[in-house]
């Protein structure tokens, strides 16, 4: 219901319209023709090709898009939010930094602070690992909750939101752009740690949301990445592509960690199922369904979990299931 209320009106559409749905007529000039000669420019090849589906599947999704191809191969980008751009600037540039320089002074100053270089190492991981499950409630949150008009927030609703129409264009952002609001947000959220929490205690925020600034790459085809990136996929350290396609199909109801990904397999599986108990609390206390119910088996698995009302399967409010 939300994704109606998002201003797809304001969709940028570059070049002439190439692409016709129904007849899926893609043109694909310039698209990569290379054939693989090695199994690792195979797998390359495979992940680009999943990732190229996914991105014609969310067309699907919305039939006001028209983007072309470019000269790589890759759509065109669309924009989905009012006053958005993919224009850099300084200023993105100098939040950006200075959201890096913070971070790492504030947990320079907990090793200094500290007698013992446990507590920071401790509260950096713990940050590290808290960044993870972050990273996972705030897509939860913003994928199935809010629009544009949401107080606060409302933006990130609607990027989240829109980002699901047309996931390419995060892969034509610099890295300023795509993460300087983000970077701005980690400023006075380090001071209130700062002022706060001791010192491992603040270097633990500090690395907790600094660490929402690395999810981008995942939409970049792994063959137009440098090797060492495609290495820190491989090792699990960043995102691996797959894994965030997994997450890129309606209803967009798991998968939600960006980070690196390794806590969803616990978290989406029985008995944890923590985004459809989260959705079961909400649904208990104001009565609110996420977007991710538009589906009947999910919102069906949420009210059969606690903490859904005992009474919510006999209130009639169960649509047929899939
Ligand atoms: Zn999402
Ligand atoms: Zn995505």
């Amino acid at each position: 219901m939300f994704c109606a209320a998002l201003p797809l009106a304001a969709a940028i559409v570059r070049g002439p319209p190439i692409l016709r749905y129904g007849s899926a007529a893609i043109d694909t000039r310039g698209a990569p023709s290379l054939i693989a000669p090695s199994s690792v420019a195979s797998a390359l090849e495979g992940t680009d090709s999943a990732l190229d589906s996914m991105d014609l599947a969310a067309l699907a999704l919305d039939g006001s898009f028209r983007p072309t191809r470019g000269p790589d191969g890759r759509l065109e980008p669309v924009l989905t939010l009012p006053g958005d751009s993919l224009e850099t600037t300084p200023p993105m540039g100098a939040v950006t930094v200075s959201s890096t320089a913070a971070t790492l002074g504030v947990v320079a100053l907990a090793f200094v602070r500290s007698g013992s270089p446990l507590p920071p190492l401790l509260g950096v991981a713990a940050g590290a690992l808290l960044g993870e499950l972050f990273s996972g409630a705030f897509h939860w949150a913003t994928d199935n909750y809010g629009r544009l008009e949401t107080p606060v927030v409302g933006f990130a609703c609607a990027a989240f939101q829109g980002h699901h129409l047309a996931p390419w264009t995060i892969s034509h952002r610099s890295v300023f752009n795509n993460v300087y609001k983000i970077a701005g947000a980690t400023l006075p959220l380090l001071g209130l740690g700062l002022a706060l929490l001791p010192p491992s205690g603040a270097a633990c925020v500090a690395v907790m949301f600094y660490l929402q600034l690395v999810a981008q790459e995942s939409h970049t085809p792994p063959s137009k990445l440098p090797e060492w990136k495609r290495r820190l996929q491989r090792a699990g350290v960043a995102l691996p592509v797959p894994e965030h396609i997994a997450h890129h199909k309606p209803p967009f109801d798991k998968h939600y960690c960006i980070l690196t990904g390794r806590l969803n397999r616990v978290l989406d599986s029985e008995p944890v199922l923590l985004w459809r108990r989260l959705e079961a609390l909400v649904y208990r206390v104001n009565g609110q369904e996420p977007l991710s119910w538009k589906s009947d088996k999910v919102r069906a698995l949420a009210l059969s979990l606690w903490p859904a009302r005992r009474d919510a399967a006999g209130q009639g409010k169960f649509r047929d299931s899939e």
